[in-house]
């Protein structure tokens, strides 16, 4: 047995036993039952290092991340998460850095019971791609092209953190009033980003439309104007921002919200209809910030009354 056949072994007993799963990890195929009134929701994410991620990150950290980026697209789509297949590229066997990655994907698998039924090892630059499986009802999984004109704009949780880690990182940020505690919040998004895998499925037949900001709010709200052919206003006094972001320049913290990526919330698209039923539900967990228009792009009135268009303004040019 050599070393990477070594490793699949490692990965093999890793996630929960799944009765939808006829045979799983160890053939040439997997064969996998999924339920006969349900779609199949397909997702692939990979993720390189010196590009998604820095050299040297807390390898338990990166295995949660890895598949948390998976179930967040499920969660997108309203799909309950079910089955995953891994790709790792690896420099080394170093049995350490194994464990510590095997031990952060095994554990965010177990929380959202999703089985590990295939993968694949190769010697390279350091390299995760992992496919996600889940199931959803067809008819109402969450599309970006179902976005209506009057329509309400939500997202969850907090935006920016995890640009601010970045930002951090990079020493690009003023954390002057940030204590040691905020550093490691913002590590803790940017590193351990929490999937919204039940919201997406509690929104089932209550949001129309939805999507995971992975690349940041605006590039990402922006797919589904695109796909539904609409606008959007954005209401900025409400971006969501956690009691850390409220600590750094109120611009920056802004800038950051509309435009950093790897926070993991969703954004999603309500129907006059149902607004009650998430403002009650979701209470303290999500933000309204803005409502669909027929305009052509994203806008935000600012303090003197005047429409201004978001679409195309980059970072720097609103965090000034
Ligand atoms: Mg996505």
């Amino acid at each position: 047995m050599n070393e990477f056949s070594l490793i699949q072994k490692y990965f093999e007993k890793l996630t929960p036993d799944r009765d939808d799963v006829e045979l799983g990890v160890g053939d040439d195929c997997a064969l996998l039952i999924p339920p006969s009134n349900h779609a199949v929701a397909v997702s692939i994410d990979t993720l390189v290092e010196g590009i998604h991620f820095f050299k040297g990150v807390e390898p338990e950290a990166l295995g949660h991340k890895s598949l948390a980026v998976g179930l967040s697209d499920l969660a997108a789509m309203g799909a309950k998460p079910a089955w995953f297949t891994l790709a790792l590229t690896l420099p080394e066997v170093d049995e350490n850095w194994i464990k510590g990655f095997s031990k952060g994907l095994a554990a965010l698998a177990n929380e959202h019971d999703i089985q590990l039924v295939g993968g694949d090892t190769t010697e390279g630059p350091l390299t995760i791609s992992i496919q996600v499986h889940g199931f959803v009802d067809q008819a109402k999984a969450m599309r970006r092209s179902n976005a209506k004109l009057g329509d309400m704009i939500y997202v969850s949780g907090y935006l920016g953190d995890a640009g601010a880690a970045l930002q951090q990182q990079l020493q690009q940020l003023n954390d002057d009033e940030l204590n040691s505690e905020d550093i490691r919040y913002l590590y803790q998004r940017l590193e351990r980003p929490t999937p919204r895998v039940i919201m997406g499925q509690e929104l089932l037949g209550l949001a129309s439309s939805a999507i995971d900001i992975s690349d940041g709010l605006l590039v990402d709200l922006e797919h589904v104007l695109d796909k539904s052919g609409v606008g959007a206003r954005l209401n900025l006094d409400n971006l969501p921002l956690s009691k850390t972001l409220k600590k750094i320049n109120h611009k920056v913290a802004q800038a950051l919200a509309l435009h950093s990526g790897d926070d993991y919330e969703l954004c999603f698209i309500v129907p006059p209809q149902h607004y009650a039923e998430i403002e009650k539900r979701f209470k303290g967990q999500v933000t309204r910030i803005g409502m669909i228009t027929d305009d052509d792009g994203l806008y935000y009135i600012d303090d003197d009354d005047n429409l201004i268009e978001l679409t195309g303004i980059g970072y720097e040019h609103f965090a000034r």
